[in-house]
C-alpha cells in the first residue's frame, strides 16, 4: 500500500517571534498550519534575547536605587552593602522564561497549529523534511523564520574559550571580571548590566565609538557615562588570542595589551540562519550576507516560499519580525496584501543610562533635509537633586524647517527612554510637527515634559 504524504497549507520553519505570529494568524484565516521548532518555542527573544536580558537589566538597576535611597531618608541595614545572589536571579529568570514558553505553546495549540519539535529542511520547493523523525510533509506555502545565530568572528587562537550571548544566560556564577568584545547594542547592554551586578568589565571595540548608526550625541555621551561608571572601554583594538590560565582566561589584544578575565563574551553581531536548510537548491536566492532576499511582502525568489524576521536581515528586532509574520499571513491567507512599513521604527538600547531613538539621526536628517533645527535639553533629573547621582538626561529633537517643522527624529539618553520613544513614535507616524508638541500640555513634574517645552533650537543648520 502506498502511504500518501500529508499536506498542509503552510509549513513554518522556526518558532520564534516571526514564525509563531505568522502561524497563529494564518491558522486564524483558516489555513492548515504546521510549525517546526528545533529548540525551544519562543525563539531568541523569549529564550535567549530581549526578555531574559531585560530581566537582568532590571536586576542590575537596583544598584542605583540602593545608592540613591539614603538621600531619601532610607537607612540601609547595618551589615554592609546589598549583595547579589546570582542563583536566585537565574532561577527566577529561567522560571519566567519557561512560563512564557508555555504561553507561546498554548497560543499555537489554541489556534490549531500543529507543533513539530524537530529541525526542518527543504527536500524540494514544496516538501519539508523533519530531520529527527525523517517524515516529509508537502506544503502549499513555506515560511522560513529561522532567525539568526551569533557571529564569533575570525578563528583566532582560543576562540572556543569565548562565549556568545546565548551561553551567558547559562553562566553558573557571576564572573568577577569579564572581557566583552563588540560595540553594538548587545555588547553595550551586557557591559552595563554585568558591571552593575558586580563584574569588572572591559569592553573591547575595534572602532572609535560604540553604537555605530545611532545619533552621534548619544554615542558620545553614553560612552563617556559608561567609562565614568567604571567600565573600561578599549577602542581601536580587537581580541587576538585567548588562553586558559588556571580558572581564568588570558586575553591578548591587537594593541599588544593582555588582560585576565573570568569570562570572555563576544557580541559581534548575528548572521542569518540559512545554512543547511536546502534553500538554494529549492531556488531561493540569498544576498551577500546569506539572508533570504525578499520583496515588500516577504516573498522570496520562489513565489510560494516567504521569509520573515532576522533571517531576512532587514531590521533585526522582535516587533519587526512579529509585524512581518502577521503581514505575511494576512497577505497570503487573509486576502489582504500588506507590506510592512520599515520606516520610523522606534527602538531602545537597554544600557544604563537607557538610550531611545526614533526616526533619523542628525547626520542622516541633515543629508536629506538641510534646513534642520536641532532642539536639545540636557538636565539633571529631579530624582538626582537629593541624591547627587551624576547621570544627566539628554534629549534631542530634529525638526525640518522647510517642511512645516515636521519632526524627523527624536533621541534620548536617560531613564525610561525606551518607553518615551514608543509614544513619540506614534506621534511621528501621525506626522507630528513641532507645533503639535508645543500645543501639548506637559505632565508635571516628569522628564517627558521636556519634549513639549523645547523652545529654542540649540543648532540651526543652513540658515
Ligand atoms: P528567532 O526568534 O531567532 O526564532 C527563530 C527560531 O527558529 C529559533 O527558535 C530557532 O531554534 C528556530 N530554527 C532555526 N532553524 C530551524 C530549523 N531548521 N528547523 C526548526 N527550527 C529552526 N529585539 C528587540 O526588539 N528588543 C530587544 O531588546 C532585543 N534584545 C536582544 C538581545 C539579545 C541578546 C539578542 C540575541 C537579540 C535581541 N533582540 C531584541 C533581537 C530579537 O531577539 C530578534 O530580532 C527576534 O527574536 C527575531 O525573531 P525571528 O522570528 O526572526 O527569529
Amino acid at each position: 500500500m502506498i502511504r500518501r504524504m500529508r499536506e498542509v497549507d503552510l509549513f513554518v520553519i522556526g518558532g520564534g517571534s516571526g514564525g509563531v505570529r505568522a502561524a497563529r494568524i494564518a491558522a486564524g484565516h483558516g489555513a492548515r498550519v504546521a510549525l517546526a521548532e528545533a529548540d525551544r518555542v519562543g525563539g531568541t527573544c523569549v529564550i535567549r534575547g530581549c526578555v531574559p536580558k531585560k530581566l537582568m537589566v532590571y536586576a542590575s538597576r537596583f544598584v542605583q536605587e540602593f545608592d540613591e535611597a539614603e538621600a531619601y531618608g532610607w537607612q540601609i541595614g547595618g551589615d554592609g552593602d546589598p549583595r547579589l545572589h546570582w542563583p536566585t536571579l537565574k532561577l527566577n529568570r529561567d522560571r519566567e522564561i519557561a512560563r512564557l514558553e508555555g504561553v507561546y505553546e498554548a497560543g499555537l495549540a489554541k489556534a490549531g497549529v500543529e507543533l513539530l519539535r524537530d529541525r526542518a529542511v527543504l527536500a524540494d520547493p514544496h516538501t519539508v523534511r523533519l530531520q529527527g523523525s525523517g517524515e516529509t510533509i508537502r506544503a502549499k506555502h513555506i515560511l522560513v523564520a529561522t532567525g539568526a545565530a551569533p557571529l564569533m568572528g575570525p578563528a583566532i587562537p582560543g576562540i572556543e574559550l569565548a562565549d556568545s550571548s546565548d551561553a551567558l544566560f547559562e553562566w553558573p556564577r557571576l564572573p568577577l571580571n569579564a572581557a566583552i568584545q563588540g560595540g553594538g547594542y548587545i555588547a553595550v547592554e551586557f557591559a552595563c548590566l554585568l558591571q552593575r551586578l558586580g563584574t569588572q568589565v572591559t569592553l573591547v571595540y575595534r572602532g572609535e565609538r560604540i553604537l555605530r548608526g545611532f545619533d552621534e550625541d548619544l554615542r558620545q555621551r553614553l560612552q563617556a557615562q559608561m567609562a565614568a561608571d567604571g567600565i573600561e572601554i578599549v577602542t581601536g583594538a580587537s581580541v587576538e588570542a585567548i588562553e586558559s590560565v588556571g580558572n581564568a582566561r588570558l586575553v591578548t589584544l591587537s594593541n599588544g595589551r593582555t588582560l585576565s578575565a573570568d569570562e570572555v563574551l563576544f557580541a559581534l553581531g548575528r548572521a542569518p540562519h540559512t545554512a543547511g536548510l536546502g534553500l538554494e537548491a529549492a531556488g531561493v536566492q540569498l544576498n551577500a550576507r546569506c539572508a533570504v532576499k525578499v520583496d515588500a511582502y516577504s516573498r522570496s525568489s520562489v513565489p510560494h516560499i516567504h521569509a520573515v524576521g532576522d533571517v531576512t536581515d532587514r531590521i533585526n528586532l522582535t516587533p519587526v519580525a512579529v509585524r512581518e509574520g502577521h503581514a505575511f499571513a494576512d497577505t497570503v491567507f487573509g486576502g489582504r496584501p500588506t507590506a510592512v512599513d520599515h520606516h520610523g521604527v522606534p527602538s531602545a538600547v537597554f544600557s544604563t543610562p537607557e538610550l531611545g531613538t526614533v526616526g533619523l539621526n542628525e547626520d542622516e536628517a541633515l543629508a536629506l533635509h538641510p534646513q534642520l533645527d536641532v532642539y536639545i535639553a540636557e538636565f539633571r533629573p529631579l530624582k538626582a537633586t537629593l541624591s547627587g547621582h551624576p547621570h544627566k538626561v539628554f534629549m534631542k529633537l530634529l525638526v525640518d524647517r522647510a517642511n512645516d517643522e515636521r519632526v524627523l527624529g527624536a533621541h534620548m539618553l536617560g531613564p525610561d527612554a525606551g518607553e518615551m520613544m514608543q509614544l513619540l513614535g506614534v506621534a511621528m507616524k501621525m506626522g507630528a510637527r513641532k507645533a503639535d508638541l508645543d500645543a501639548t500640555l506637559a505632565v508635571h513634574p516628569t522628564a517627558a515634559e521636556e519634549w513639549v517645552t523645547l523652545r529654542t533650537p540649540a543648532r540651526r543648520h543652513n540658515t
